[in-house]
C-alpha cells in the first residue's frame, strides 16, 4: 500500500505538537493533508508598485534596500530593525524588522529584494512589517495556508511538498480515466501538484475545477449509496390496487393536479419493489398535509402502521388534528404522541401501537424513540425535512425492518440544488397551489411608517381577522426573549392597548407554547407577537396580516417561510416587512419578495445573493461541508450528474477495481459526518 495512506507522523518534521494540530484539521495521512487546501497565493512574479497597495493588506513588492538604520532596542526587550528602501518608481518603503537580527543581517544595501508582508504606516510613509524574504530558489507562487496557531503556512509547504512527491512515487488516480477524458479533467497528480505548487495560476485554477468536480461527485455518489442501501427489498409491498375512493370523498376539497401527481407517486412506490424514499417539496400552503394523509390512509388499508414526525410540539399537534379530521371518519386510529404527554398517557399510547389499535402516530421525535414498539411501522413522514440531517433521515431507517420514508420540505430549493442535497431521495414537487387562494401581498416599508402600518394591521382586526407580529432573535437566548417581551409590552401599553395579544418564542415550554397557539386558533387572541418559532408550518386561515420587524436580518426564504403563514383562508392577506436599515442591497431582497410569491423564484434568488453557505444558515442541510466546490455552480452541478450516472450505471455499488479509491473517500467522508456504515 501506499505511503499515502500511513500516518502523518511519518512526514519529515512532524512531531507530536505538530500532529496533534493536524488531527484537530482532520488530517491524519499525507493524503488528507493534500486535501487541505491553500486559502491564497503568494505571487512573487509579479510585484505591485508600493504607492498601489492600499494599506494594513498583504502584498509582494520589489524593493531596493537604499539604508540601514540603527537598531532599537526597548525596555521590554524588543528589538527593533528598520530598514529603508525604494522600488522600481521611486516610491519609498520602510522594512521593519522585529527581534530578528538575522534577517535584519541578510539584507545588503544596494540589492534588490522580493518580499511579502503586511503593509502598514501612513499613505505617505508607507512600511512593509517583518516581511519574507523571496529567495532565488524557491517557488515563484507561494501557497498560503489557514492561518492556524503553531503550524505556519511555512511548515504547511514544507510537508505538502512531500507529500507530493510520495504520490509521485506511488501515482494515485481517484476518478476513472472515463470521466477525466470526458469532462476534460485533469489528473489527480497534477491537479494537487498545481494547487500547492503552482507554475501559473490558470493551471491552478484548472486543478480546483478538477479537485471541486471531484467533491462534488464523492458526495453525489455517495448519496445516491445511501439511497440504494435501504432499497434491498420492501418489507412492506402494498397492493397498488388500494382503493383511495373513500379518502377522496371524506375531503372537503378536491386535490390539486400537483397533490394528485404525488399521491400516484408515493402510491407507486409504497406498492413498489424496493422502499420508498421520498421528497415532498412543496411551498408553504401548497397542501402537503392532505397527501401525506393519502399515503397514510393507503399503508393502513395494507396493514401497516404510520409515523409522522414533526419538528416541534405545536406542528405535531396541528397535523394530529388535521389528519384526525381526514381520517378518523374513515374509521382510521390517530395518535398523538408528545415528550408534554404524562408518563400514564404515554405509556397508553404505547401499548396501542405495541398492539396496533393506533394506526397513524403523530408526535415529535418522541415517536422514534426506543421505547416505542410499533407492531407493523410501513411508513414513516417527517415533515419539515431541512430541521434533520442526512445522519436522522437514516437513523430512521433502522426503527423495525426498513419502512417506506417520506419526507416533507416547504423550504423550496433551486432544482439543481436538490439533486445534490437530496441525492439519496426521490422527490415529488407540488408546484402549484389550491386554487383560489389569493396570492398575499407584500409590502416593504420603513420604521417610519410603522405606525401606519400598525394602524392598518388594526383595521383587519376590527374586521375580525387576526395578526402575526414577528421580531427577530437577535441572539440565541435570552436577547430574543427579551426583545419580543419587551416589544409586546410596549405594544400592548401602545397602540395595541385595545386588543387581545399573545406572546410565543422559543424560550417558553412546548405546554405553555401550545397553549398560546390553541388560544391563538380559537381566536381568543387578536395578535401574536413572536420570534420565529412560528416561522414552521402552524395553520391559522384567520390570521390575514404577517408584520415582521427587521426584516433585513431574515433571509428570504425564511421571510417567504414566514409569509406562508397568512393567505391561507379565503380573505385577502398582507405581509409587512419593515426594514430600520434599507440600504440597497437590502430594499433590493425585500423587493424581490415583494415581486413573487413563488417558492422556487424565492430561492433561487436568495441563493445567488448569499451563496450556499448562507442559503442553508441554520437550516443545516446535513451534508458535509464543501471545500471547493460550490453548490451554485450550476454547470458543474449538471457535469456531476452526468458523471455519476454514468458510473453508477456501469457499477453500482463501486466494486470495480478503478472506483476502488473513489469509494473509500466516500466512506471516510461519510464516516466522518457521523454516517457510519455505507455498506
Ligand atoms: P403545507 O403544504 O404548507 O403543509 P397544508 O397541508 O397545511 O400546506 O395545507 C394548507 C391549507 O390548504 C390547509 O388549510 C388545507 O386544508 C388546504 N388545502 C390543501 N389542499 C387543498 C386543496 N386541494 N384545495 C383546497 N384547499 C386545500
Ligand atoms: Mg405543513
Amino acid at each position: 500500500m501506499t505511503r499515502l495512506f500511513l500516518s502523518i507522523s511519518k512526514l519529515k518534521g512532524v512531531g507530536k505538537k505538530r500532529f496533534e494540530l493536524y488531527q484537530k484539521l482532520g488530517i491524519t495521512t499525507p493524503y488528507d493533508l493534500l486535501y487541505y487546501f491553500p486559502r491564497t497565493y503568494r505571487d512573487y512574479r509579479n510585484p505591485t508598485p508600493v504607492f498601489e497597495i492600499p494599506l494594513d493588506a498583504s502584498a509582494v513588492v520589489r524593493v531596493t534596500i537604499t539604508g540601514k538604520q540603527r537598531p532599537v532596542f526597548s525596555r521590554n526587550g524588543t528589538q527593533l530593525y528598520r530598514l529603508t528602501a525604494s522600488d522600481e518608481d521611486g516610491t519609498g518603503l520602510e522594512i521593519l524588522i522585529f527581534n530578528n537580527v538575522y534577517a535584519y543581517q541578510a539584507l545588503e544595501v544596494g540589492r534588490t529584494y522580493t518580499m511579502s508582508g503586511k503593509i502598514g504606516g501612513t499613505l505617505l510613509d508607507r512600511q512593509i512589517h517583518a516581511p519574507q524574504v523571496h529567495r532565488e530558489e524557491d517557488h515563484p507562487i507561494e501557497a498560503v495556508y489557514p492561518q492556524i496557531t503553531g503550524l505556519t503556512s511555512a511548515m504547511v509547504r514544507t510537508n505538502i511538498r512531500e507529500c507530493l512527491s510520495i504520490l509521485e512515487e506511488t501515482p494515485f488516480e481517484t476518478l476513472p480515466p472515463s470521466i477525466l477524458e470526458e469532462f476534460s479533467l485533469m489528473p489527480l497528480a497534477d491537479a494537487l501538484r498545481a494547487v500547492h505548487l503552482p507554475e501559473d495560476l490558470e493551471e491552478t485554477e484548472r486543478a480546483r475545477r478538477r479537485l471541486a468536480f471531484e467533491e462534488m461527485l464523492r458526495l453525489q455518489i455517495g448519496l445516491r449509496l445511501l439511497k440504494k442501501r435501504g432499497s434491498k427489498e420492501s418489507q412492506y409491498p402494498m397492493d397498488p390496487a388500494t382503493d383511495l375512493t373513500p379518502y377522496y370523498q371524506s375531503l372537503p376539497f378536491t386535490l390539486t393536479d400537483a397533490q394528485k401527481r404525488a399521491v400516484e407517486e408515493i402510491c407507486s412506490d409504497l406498492s413498489g419493489e424496493s422502499p420508498m424514499n421520498r421528497l415532498l417539496q412543496g411551498d408553504v400552503g401548497s397542501g402537503k398535509t392532505a397527501v401525506a394523509a393519502a399515503a397514510c390512509y393507503f399503508c393502513v388499508q395494507n396493514g401497516c402502521q404510520c409515523a409522522l414526525m414533526a419538528p416541534t410540539e405545536i406542528l405535531a399537534g396541528q397535523h394530529f388534528q388535521t389528519l384526525s379530521g381526514f381520517l378518523a371518519p374513515l374509521g382510521v386510529e390517530v395518535c398523538l404522541l408528545t415528550g408534554s404527554l404524562t408518563q400514564k398517557q404515554k405509556r397508553e399510547c404505547h401499548e396501542r401501537i405495541a398492539d396496533g389499535t393506533a394506526q397513524v402516530i403523530v408526535g415529535t421525535h418522541a415517536v422514534m424513540q426506543k421505547a416505542v414498539t410499533y407492531q407493523k411501522l410501513g411508513l414513516v413522514i417527517t415533515d419539515e425535512q431541512h430541521r434533520f440531517g442526512v445522519a436522522q433521515r437514516t437513523a430512521l431507517a433502522e426503527k423495525g425492518g426498513v419502512p417506506h420514508k417520506l419526507v416533507m420540505s416547504a423550504t423550496p430549493i433551486p432544482r439543481t440544488l436538490a439533486l445534490m442535497v437530496y441525492g439519496d431521495l426521490d422527490v415529488s414537487v407540488l408546484d402549484s397551489l389550491p386554487s383560489g387562494r389569493k396570492p398575499v401581498k407584500t409590502y416593504a416599508v420603513t420604521g417610519k411608517l410603522r405606525e401606519r402600518a400598525v394602524g392598518f394591521l388594526i383595521g383587519e382586526l376590527k374586521q375580525g381577522r387576526q395578526a402575526y407580529i414577528v421580531c427577530p432573535a437577535i441572539e440565541e437566548g435570552e436577547t430574543d426573549l427579551r426583545a419580543v417581551t419587551v416589544y409586546a409590552e410596549q405594544m400592548r401599553e401602545g397602540m395595541l392597548r385595545e386588543w387581545r395579544t399573545g406572546i410565543l418564542h422559543g424560550q417558553m415550554s412546548a405546554q405553555e407554547k401550545d397553549e398560546t397557539m390553541e388560544q391563538f386558533r380559537a381566536h381568543e387572541i387578536d395578535v401574536l407577537i413572536c420570534t420565529t418559532v412560528v416561522e414552521v408550518g402552524v395553520d391559522v386561515p384567520n390570521a390575514t396580516i404577517m408584520m415582521i420587524e427587521d426584516a433585513e436580518r431574515f433571509g428570504l426564504s425564511q421571510l417567504h417561510q414566514l409569509r406562508g403563514r397568512v393567505g391561507r383562508g379565503s380573505h385577502q392577506s398582507h405581509c409587512i416587512l419593515i426594514t430600520e436599515h434599507a440600504n440597497e442591497e437590502n430594499k433590493q431582497r425585500l423587493r424581490l419578495l415583494s415581486s413573487t410569491t413563488d417558492g422556487f423564484q424565492v430561492a433561487e434568488a436568495d441563493l445567488q445573493l448569499r451563496g450556499p453557505g448562507d442559503f442553508f444558515g441554520s437550516m443545516q442541510h446535513g451534508l458535509p461541508p464543501l471545500k471547493l466546490a460550490s453548490l451554485t455552480d450550476g454547470t458543474m452541478l449538471h457535469d456531476v450528474q452526468h458523471a455519476a450516472d454514468r458510473i453508477l450505471e456501469q457499477d453500482p455499488l463501486l466494486t470495480h477495481e478503478e472506483h476502488h479509491a473513489l469509494y473509500m473517500d466516500i466512506v471516510r467522508l461519510f464516516a466522518r459526518n457521523g454516517e457510519n456504515g455505507l455498506n
